[in-house]
């Protein structure tokens, strides 16, 4: 299938007293059209700078260093502001982590449909703006009536990432980003959520990339998973051959924790050790002061992301290029 998004060597850091965090250091994988993606990874592994860098909505001591990040074959890095205006939200759109505070308390619904419609300077008279607002409220399982006229405070979590996500179609894009979707909502919530993805995927011609720390949520709506350690892509793959073969050792580690939900508590290893500093990474394959393989040269040099003879890309050298 066509890649529609070609993430090339990404690399994207933040400014701080200290120094430079490093949160994306070299990311490079391809987005199938209509596909969806995960991107996974524990707690400030980089997972929303690499979105954020994708999308050029970094904070204002982010910098993107080098990379380029081709949507149908054009570089939406060297995009001017007015160019990226174009695209944004009519061709890519992008609920952000935690967006549900970003819902300004004294509006109500309406108006934040109005604000986007207007920020994007589309001409819409007030019936057109009610009737697509209202469509995409259906899509996404609510009752336009109820919602439309309510402020955010009257809607519960749910229903606030429901309309963000209706907010975000309201252009029709063809690339949906969301980062962290179901995180702070409750469990069934979250089932809903992820419920309503997946309708929306069958019902729309749409490509959809996520963000997840939790592997389970990939495992249920992904067809393809990019796992994220330290700032770097340690394998890309289909979910299903990520759950039935894992080969990095930081995904098998990740796939063996949640399996303990279900399985003999006796055979899960956690994965010992702590996330690294992206301030001062370790050398050479970040994992590596908590691998249980590291050899020498995992010490010394980062090991590429490689092709493997099935097709899975994976950085660790205990692979090697075309097969094991
Ligand atoms: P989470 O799952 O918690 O959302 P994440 O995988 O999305 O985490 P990022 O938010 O991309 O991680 O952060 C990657 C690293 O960059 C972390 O070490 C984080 O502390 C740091 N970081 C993120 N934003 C900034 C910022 N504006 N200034 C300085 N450091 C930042
Ligand atoms: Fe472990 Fe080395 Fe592979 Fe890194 S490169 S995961 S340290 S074996
Ligand atoms: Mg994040």
């Amino acid at each position: 299938m066509n890649p529609i998004i070609k993430v090339e060597d990404l690399k994207a850091v933040y400014l701080v007293r200290e120094g430079t965090i490093k949160a994306a250091d070299g990311i490079s994988f391809e987005v199938p059209e209509n596909s969806v993606t995960a991107i996974v990874g524990e707690s400030a592994s980089g997972k929303s700078t690499i979105i954020e860098a994708m999308t050029k909505t970094l904070p204002p001591n982010g910098r993107i260093l080098s990379g380029k990040v081709l949507y149908n074959g054009k570089d939406i890095l060297t995009l001017s502001n007015e160019e990226l205006r174009k695209i944004k939200w009519k061709e890519i759109a992008l609920v952000p982590q935690a967006a549900q505070q970003s819902l300004n308390p004294t509006m109500k619904i309406i108006d934040h449909f109005k604000d986007t419609v207007e920020a994007h300077r589309v001409n819409w008279n007030h019936n057109e703006l009610i009737k697509k607002a209202s469509e995409k409220l259906k899509m996404v399982r609510l009752n336009p009536e109820a919602v439309l006229y309510a402020y955010p405070l009257q809607l519960s979590g749910g229903m606030k990432q429901r309309v963000l996500i209706a907010l975000a179609l309201l252009l029709e894009p063809k690339v949906l980003i969301l980062d962290e979707p179901t995180s702070a909502l409750d469990v069934l919530t979250q089932a809903h959520i992820i419920q309503l993805l997946k309708e929306l995927k069958k019902m729309l011609n749409i490509t959809l990339i996520f963000v997840t720390h939790d592997i389970a949520v990939a495992a249920e709506l992904a067809d393809n998973v990019a796992v994220i350690y330290g700032g770097n892509l340690i394998e890309y793959n289909s979910t299903f051959q990520i759950f039935k073969n894992p080969l990095h050792p930081y995904t098998n580690g990740l796939i063996n924790s949640i399996m303990a939900v279900n399985a003999d508590m006796s055979k899960v290893k956690p994965i010992p050790g702590d996330p690294p500093s992206l301030l001062n990474p370790p050398s050479g394959c970040r994992f590596h002061p908590r691998c249980e393989h590291a050899m020498e040269i995992c010490k010394k040099e980062k090991p590429q992301l490689i092709e493997t003879e099935n097709g899975a890309q994976v950085a660790c050298y205990l692979y090697k290029e075309g097969g094991r």
